[in-house]
């Protein structure tokens, strides 16, 4: 598909709020990358294998790494189906994921023993990389409201070997004001401004993203009430508009933003100090990260 045709699939007032935010040459630079195909990415399963296994079991496919976290690979020339039909993939060794969307647990951190609620959870790749990155060892509650997807999210924890893993198939707004957890990470249901792509279609719309934000500002606020003092929440989406992201942010009282470190070669928008917003472009794709603490 060329260029102009997909330009003219973009929603008008996206490409609005996109100008306001950024600046035109900015938005410009965005609109086209909403028109690149990205490659093929996906993340080790430290649970079911290592980088070595990677390198026998996908010694057909040429992959490089991303710099920025050493489980992640990318495979220019590759397609999904390739990676399906291998024993490696099968097997769960490896889960097929986009870099920017590997990074939201990169800033959880989970550790052994903590508990940590993935809010709104499914397919489950941040779970099973929650999961993976603790060890198997954190207690993670991984919470989908979705039926159909709440399976999804239960066929990957398993193929993932991701034990200690429990699932609750329920509206995370109505989750029990009992439980409290040590961290919790919400990423959240979005208008996926950041995603755009040929084969995505566009399904942004201005009553797509007003159904978001409220969505996103009723999880915000029962996250932070399920958090334990001193605990914290990373929120993330994959939009880059600020009404989801910083504005959301904005929207809980009383917490303290924790500054996030650039990650190696990942490109950034502007964004609130602190926070991340990841251009998108031929590469990774947009996304917004915060991290905030419960004093
Ligand atoms: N974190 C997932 C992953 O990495 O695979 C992707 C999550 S996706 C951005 C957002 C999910 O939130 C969707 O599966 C959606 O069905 C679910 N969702 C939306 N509203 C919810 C709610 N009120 N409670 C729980 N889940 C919800």
């Amino acid at each position: 598909m060329s260029d102009i045709v997909f330009k003219n699939e973009i929603p008008a007032a996206l490409a609005q709020k996109l100008a306001a935010q950024f600046g035109e040459e900015t938005s410009e630079k965005l609109l086209a990358a909403f028109g690149r195909e990205r490659p093929v990415t996906f993340r080790v399963n430290r649970l079911k294998a290592d980088a070595a296994r990677v390198e026998r079991g996908l010694s057909d496919i040429s992959l490089r790494r991303a710099a920025f976290y050493e489980d992640a690979f990318i495979a220019e020339g590759a397609s999904e189906r390739e990676f399906e039909e291998t024993a490696l993939y099968q097997e769960g060794g490896i889960y097929l994921q986009s870099l920017s969307s590997m990074l939201p647990p990169l800033f959880v951190a989970p550790e052994a023993g903590e508990s940590i609620l993935d809010m709104t959870a499914a397919p489950g790749g941040k779970t099973t990389q929650l999961a993976a990155l603790s060890g198997g060892s954190a207690l993670i509650t991984a919470c989908e409201r979705d039926r159909f997807r709440f399976e999804r999210l239960k066929y990957n924890v398993e193929k993932q070997g991701a034990g200690r893993v429990t699932l609750l198939n329920e509206d995370a707004r109505s989750l029990s004001p009992y439980f409290r957890f040590d961290k919790i990470l919400l990423d959240a249901p979005c208008s996926g401004s950041g995603i755009i792509s040929p084969s995505h279609s566009v399904k942004w719309s201005e009553k797509l993203l007003f159904k978001c934000v409220s969505l996103q500002r009723a999880l915000l606020k029962k996250a932070y009430e399920l958090l334990k003092p001193g605990g914290t929440l990373v929120y993330s989406t994959c939009s880059i508009l600020r009404e989801e992201n910083e504005e959301a942010v904005a929207s809980l009282k009383g917490v303290r933003l924790i500054p996030l470190a650039p990650p190696a070669g990942v490109p950034l928008l502007p964004s609130l100090q602190g926070t991340l917003c990841v251009a998108p472009d031929g590469l990774f794709e947009g996304f917004f990260v915060a991290k905030l603490k419960k004093p």
